[in-house]
Formats: structure tokens, sequence, C-alpha cells
């Protein structure tokens, strides 16, 4: 299964490994062209706004969208799952809309706030995951078409899924535990999602 991880700036390399670990092909992406006959896509974690400007400059940003409107399988992490989102709280920043979700950036205030807790998450079993939360953005609302895969005791929403469209505000590359990517991957053996109107052959140039 070959999966690329945007490289363009952030934790991708934590990825590629996580990726590799469960099984993947995992290929760092830099270029348009870099994306075709994939079978996933991830958008990791770092700085959302840098992160931004690098895929806009880069021409990543239409040709993965149409991708993933198309069906395409991809994980946000973190910044990855800001760039997934619909709208920010920020006024004029509405991000590029592969998902309809509305996140809040810096949710949980500045970086020494950063926390680690364990997370309820029904989809990937009883057993807690390992939440790592760095400066991390929340799911502030929804789409009909969205589902919650995981909420801090308060309510807060940090994992979400719109059918191939997986997105959390943890991340789950800084930990030892592969559920989480493990799941993503499941998407390409249908058993998670349905994957809409995507063909591989979509992909191919
Ligand atoms: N706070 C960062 C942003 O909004 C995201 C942090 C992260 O990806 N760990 O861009």
């Amino acid at each position: 299964m070959r999966i690329g991880v945007i490289a363009l700036q952030g934790g991708f390399a934590e990825h590629i490994s996580m990726l590799s670990r469960c099984g993947a092909d995992a290929h760092p992406v830099r270029l348009p062209s870099q994306i075709d006959g994939l079978d996933g896509i991830v958008i990791p974690g770092g700085e959302s706004t840098a992160l931004r400007i690098l895929m806009t400059e880069y021409g990543l940003i239409d040709p993965l969208r149409d991708l993933i409107n198309g069906g395409l399988p991809v994980l946000g992490t973190c910044a990855g799952m800001v760039l997934l989102a619909q709208e920010q709280a920020d006024p004029g920043r509405s991000g590029p809309g592969m998902m309809d979700i509305e996140v809040d950036r810096n949710a949980f205030g500045r970086q020494a706030e950063s926390f680690e807790s364990e997370l309820s998450i029904p989809a990937l079993g009883d057993r807690p995951f390992p939440g790592v939360f760095v400066r991390a953005p929340i799911v502030r609302a929804i789409g009909d078409g969205v589902q919650i895969l995981c909420q801090l005791p308060g309510g807060t929403i940090v994992a979400v899924q719109q059918e191939n469209r997986l997105a959390c505000s943890f991340h789950p590359e800084l930990t030892n535990d592969l559920r989480f990517h493990k799941y993503f991957l499941s998407f390409n053996q249908g058993d998670a999602i349905a994957k809409g109107s995507y063909r591989r052959s979509r992909c191919a140039a």
C-alpha cells in the first residue's frame, strides 16, 4: 500500500516511520507529481500557516482537494487537521475546505500547556489510546456527514472521520501505539468506510 506523507514542514518523518512499522510503503511527498497513484495521504502536524503557504506554493492544495473529494483516504494530524478544516476561528483565514469541520487553533493555549492524556477511542477498541497534544487545535463544529471518534471528558472533540477523511488534534505518530495508523490504513480495505467514487485509476497520471 503506497502512502504519501506531505513532507514540506513538521512531523513527516515520524509518520513515515509509523506507517512503515504498520507494513505500508510510505513516501515523502513534496511535488504534485508525487501524489499520483497513492492509496492514501497524510498531512502531518507542524505549523499550519507555514504548511498552508508551502502547500500552496508547491501547488499541492488543488490536486489534493480533488483526489480527497474523489475518495483518496487522508489523515490529518494537528496542523494537518487544521489544513483539512473548512473554516477557522481566525477571521479571514478560511481553510482549504477538504473536510466539513471547523476548528479552533491552539485551543489549549501555548506550547507550555501541551499535555498527554489517555483517550477513549471506541473505534480502536477498549484499551485507552495515548493522546499527545502539542499546541493542539480542537474541532469546534462538524457537518452532517462527520462522525466523532474521540472526545475529551468535558466533551471537546479531538478526532473525527468523514468517510475517507480522518483527522485528530493529537499526535499518534509520537507514540508507540500503531492502532490509529492501522485504522487509517484499513480505509483501503474498504471495511471502515464507504469509499465514495474513488478509483485508484483516478490518481494515475
Ligand atoms: N498550533 C499549530 C498550528 O495551529 C499546530 C501544532 C501541531 O501541529 N503540533 O499550526
